[in-house]
């Protein structure tokens, strides 16, 4: 399998591991299969039979050809394995008729970026060694909190790489910030930044855009690369629960072979519910995607129109890994549906007008696959607790967002097919305002996790009850000036 860029028209190509150690395409493009892989109508009983890590290591083989299939199988044993996941990766539950959690947030930090975090370093390692880079990858992350710490547990202690982390000092929850300055592991560095996610941001990209100081990593034995959810390594791991979860609805008597499936994912980048398309492309019986926004709906407006737009004010919510008004992701639906001359012509457009529309042809197709829905905060805090109430599930905040649509859909279609919704964090990394949807204003914060437990019989993760116990490790808070200074010291420890 081939890799090209989404804004080439000149179609160069890339293999597998290059497009992982690159990440992002020279072009500013995003890279995309040049083709997608089919499963036979004779494959699917065979693949039913099928535990999660060998599912992935398949699904991964179709796309990653330049990897052995012994290589992916044993990368995702370790990634996906009891010791990482004790509790099922993925783990499905019925929440009411033909509704179902798919919740991919049993792993180390309890959110869902750990399905592709816990795989992709390992896939970047193999790359790095395919494509014979004799130098350290240094991986930068800027983290308003999910991210950062999924990406530190993926990279601990992995080959040929180490990882720094910068989030904003006051910005993140308590437990987001316990979770990242107790960090284990010889290759990592954790630091706070005084200003907000903004300013770390930026401060990361500067690094990156900065030739001297690359230059002079080049001759330290190091170079820059990024974790983020548009390098393909990231993606490729998430399409295979997609697969699983249909799977595992037959596999349970729910649906029949062939019966269409609706999906619906609380949305920030694009990326988790791209990576359902995908799974539809490959065969996958899915109908419609509900792309669940909360009150940063510019996505909403999108499937409604055709018309993106981010020029308007941005909210800060209670689901704060959806706040975002510019999905990267969505640039490789665009691709596969206007090819990559359009694709360059609308990136070109959002990055200097901040807008882009589609051709009629181009929207129909989309608005075919795809419907957007949204939930401010008081609609999304309403779900959660009748959700609770009537059905006994407990969702966090992001989960409920898509309950929402999905409740909302069912109403529209009449339960027609099922629904799988993605449930991408545990309630317990969210504990106040869960706690206050449930309880109202009576809620006690300043223990919250202890009191939601007691509300609801709902267990504390065992990565989240330990965490006060655990050795601090990172303490050191910094201008964001000196932010190269201290990328530049870590680089050079040994
Ligand atoms: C990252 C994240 C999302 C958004 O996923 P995308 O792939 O960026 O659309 C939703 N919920 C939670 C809890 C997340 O951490």
């Amino acid at each position: 399998m081939k890799y090209k860029s989404t804004r080439d028209v000149e179609n160069k190509l890339y293999s597998g591991a290059e497009v992982i150690a690159m990440g992002l395409a020279p072009d500013g493009g995003l890279f995309m299969p040049t083709s997608i892989p089919a499963i036979k109508d004779e494959e699917w009983a065979h693949l039913r039979t099928l535990s999660y890590p060998a599912l992935a290591a398949d699904i991964l083989h179709r796309y990653l050809d330049d990897y052995t299939e012994e290589e992916l199988l044993a990368d995702a044993e370790a990634a996906y394995g009891p010791k990482k996941f004790p509790e099922g990766a993925p783990a499905i539950n019925e929440v009411s008729e033909n509704l179902y959690s798919m919740e991919l947030w049993h792993g180390p930090t309890c959110a869902f970026k750990d399905m592709a975090l816990q795989m992709m370093p390992r896939l970047l390692s193999r790359a790095l060694k395919k494509t014979n880079a004799s130098k350290t990858a240094l991986i930068l992350v800027a983290t308003s909190g999910d991210t950062g710490k999924a990406a530190l547990e993926g990279f601990k202690d992995v080959d040929g790489v180490k990882i720094m982390v910068f989030y904003p000092a006051e910005g993140v929850s308590d437990t987001q910030k316990l979770q990242m300055i107790t960090q284990e592991g010889q290759n990592v560095s954790v630091c706070g930044i005084c200003g907000n996610f903004d300013d770390a941001q930026s401060g990361v990209k500067t690094i990156f855009a900065d030739e001297a100081f690359e230059k002079a990593l080049a001759d330290a034995g190091a170079f820059l690369s990024s974790a983020n959810s548009i390098n393909w390594g990231r993606l490729v791991p998430q399409i295979v629960y997609y697969v699983y979860g249909y799977l595992y609805l037959i596999n349970q008597g729910k649906i029949a072979m062939g019966d269409t499936v609706d999906v619906c994912v609380p949305t920030g980048n694009f990326g988790n519910i791209l990576a359902a398309y995908f799974a539809k492309q490959m065969g996958v019986p899915f109908g419609k995607f509900i792309c669940a926004s909360n009150h940063n709906n510019v996505l909403t407006d999108f499937f409604a129109n055709g018309n993106y737009n981010r020029n308007r004010p941005f909210f800060q919510t209670i689901s704060p890994s959806m706040d975002i008004l510019i999905s990267s992701n969505l640039e490789r639906l665009l691709y596969l549906v206007c090819g990559a001359k359009k694709t360059a012509e609308y990136m070109k457009d959002l990055k200097e007008t901040g807008a882009y529309t589609l051709d009629a042809d181009e929207f129909k197709t989309i608005s075919e696959a795809f419907i957007g829905s949204y939930a401010c905060d008081e609609a999304t805090k309403k779900t959660l607790k009748s959700v609770f109430e009537s059905n006994r599930y407990l969702a966090d905040t992001h989960t409920s967002v898509a309950l929402n649509a999905a409740i909302a859909y069912q109403e529209k279609t009449e339960k027609k097919n099922a629904i799988l919704v993605a449930s991408t964090a545990s309630p317990f990394k969210f504990s106040e305002d869960v706690l206050s949807a449930l309880k109202g204003d009576e809620a006690e914060t300043k223990n919250a996790a202890k009191e939601l437990a007691a509300y609801t019989g709902a267990q504390i993760p065992e990565q989240l009850a330990n965490l006060a116990q655990k050795a601090v490790r990172f303490s050191s808070v910094i201008e964001k000036t000196e932010m190269q200074n201290a990328v530049w010291q870590f680089a050079t420890s040994k």
